[in-house]
């Protein structure tokens, strides 16, 4: 029987309310016991001092592309995950956007496959809501349920079509599994490569205005109102955009949504000096965006962290703003960038980072016990040094791409071991499986 009885460390599950320095023991792949108990039970299971860590429940990404099939030069399920380790993240949700598409149960099959043989981390793949992600046509929705989808989207395309939108979530409410979307107005959008505003005026580039995510986000909130199906709202990003999940939620229609690490911390500023890496979509916003963001993750108008990694190469991120793809890396430096530039300054408490990187994914995507260390629960653990310092560097990345613009920034909080299911896969700074 496999058991690690992990001491010393300060345990904290926002889920259970618990944050304690105790010992917490591991057995089978499940949560077993805490304290006393665990130490009594240890026998000769393996042991962790973590004296002076902090001890979590794995981070969830409900947001993660790994590019396979396909684009496997940006990132495989074998780097992705590794990436994730990395990050301290112990579950992902690829998106299906790969090429081809998953949208049949022969594509959900084979990336399930893939991640059985390949995969450090639990991987819980979504399916495409559309045949292609064209919008046209509505894939095999129960079919795909059953072979393992555990949400749907058309993710890096919007869904146009609102009578398409409308027959997802009414699937949505009948197999009570979510229609994550990518809220853009194309036409809106259309040739933008940066937020409308005062910073794209002075750079003279083609700006999205704020209208077209809100605008996509409305329409969605009042379709799941009328079809009693769950949205989520996939990396809210501006203002104006919250008031119409605000709205939704004081009236009970099922709606969550998402925020990214770097639309809390960073602002269109960042695309001043040209930087692809900072040209992501939906694209940064001005400081009033920014603000507003962390108000609505501090108020529960958000529900929960994602990091949209978006893995492009050199060669694509290379090239005049206006030709770059949109996207940026996240896995990796996603818990250091919230820690250092929202729970240092005294913005966010740390103990709602936790929660809204674990439980609160778990709770959109239905997926507990995942995302607590209560008795029973999946042994995914995350280890953490709140102390450390690092800088981030190109060469640091175990993803297949480098695309972030956090690189040479310093940053505290080091993820020191990541636990999947019992199981050390990643320990001081490498993998270990
Ligand atoms: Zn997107
Ligand atoms: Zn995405």
């Amino acid at each position: 029987m496999n058991a690690l009885l992990i001491k010393n460390g300060r345990l904290l599950d926002p889920a259970s309310g618990r944050d304690e320095t105790t010992s917490i023991l591991l057995q089978d792949g499940r949560v077993a016991c805490f304290g006393a108990e665990a130490d009594s039970q240890a026998g000769d299971a393996d042991v962790i001092d973590a004296k002076g860590l902090l001890v979590a429940p794995g981070f969830i990404d409900i947001h993660t592309h790994l590019r396979e099939p396909g684009r496997e030069d940006k990132e495989t399920i074998y780097t992705g995950t590794r990436a994730a380790a990395a990050g301290g993240y112990t579950t992902v949700c690829p998106i299906p956007n790969t090429d081809p598409v998953i949208d049949t149960q022969t594509g959900l099959k084979f990336v399930l496959s893939r991640a059985e043989s390949d995969a450090v981390v639990n991987v819980m793949p979504f399916a495409a809501v559309t045949r292609g992600q064209k919008g046209e046509e509505i894939v095999e929705f129960g079919d795909l349920v059953y072979y393992g989808a555990r949400g749907f989207t058309d993710d890096g395309h919007p869904i146009m079509n609102s009578e398409i939108m409308r027959r997802a979530l009414e699937y949505s409410a009948m197999f009570d599994v979510p229609i994550l979307d990518h809220c853009e107005d194309a036409a809106l959008a259309d040739g933008g490569s940066m937020h409308e505003g005062h910073v794209s005026t002075k750079l003279g580039l083609k700006g999205i205005p704020a209208v077209a995510e809100s605008l996509q986000v409305a329409r969605d909130v009042e379709l799941a109102a009328f079809t009693g199906g769950h949205i989520h709202i996939m990396h809210v990003s501006k203002e104006v955009s919250l008031h119409h999940v605000r709205a939704g939620k004081a009236r009970g229609v099922k709606v969550t949504c998402e925020v990214t690490p770097h639309h809390l911390t960073l602002t269109d500023d960042e695309l001043a000096d040209f930087n692809t890496c900072a040209k992501v979509n939906p694209c940064l916003g001005a400081s009033d965006d920014r603000e507003a963001l962390i108000e609505a993750l501090l108020n529960g108008t958000i529900d929960c962290i994602a990091t949209d990694h978006a893995p492009h190469t050199d060669i694509e991120k290379d090239q005049p703003i206006t030709d770059a793809p949109f996207g940026m890396i996240g896995l990796e430096t996603a818990f250091a960038v919230l820690y250092t530039e929202l729970v240092l300054p005294g913005r966010v408490p740390l103990e709602l980072i936790i929660e809204k990187m674990t439980s609160a994914p778990a709770k959109v995507l239905h997926f507990e016990p995942r995302g607590t260390l209560a008795p029973g629960a999946p042994a995914d653990v995350v280890l953490i040094d709140l102390d450390r310092k690092w800088e981030v560097t190109r060469d640091g990345f175990l993803s297949k791409s480098k695309n972030s613009p956090y690189v040479g920034r310093q940053l505290q909080g080091g993820i020191e071991a990541t636990i999947v299911g019992g199981r050390v896969v990643y320990r001081d700074g490498r993998i270990v499986v």
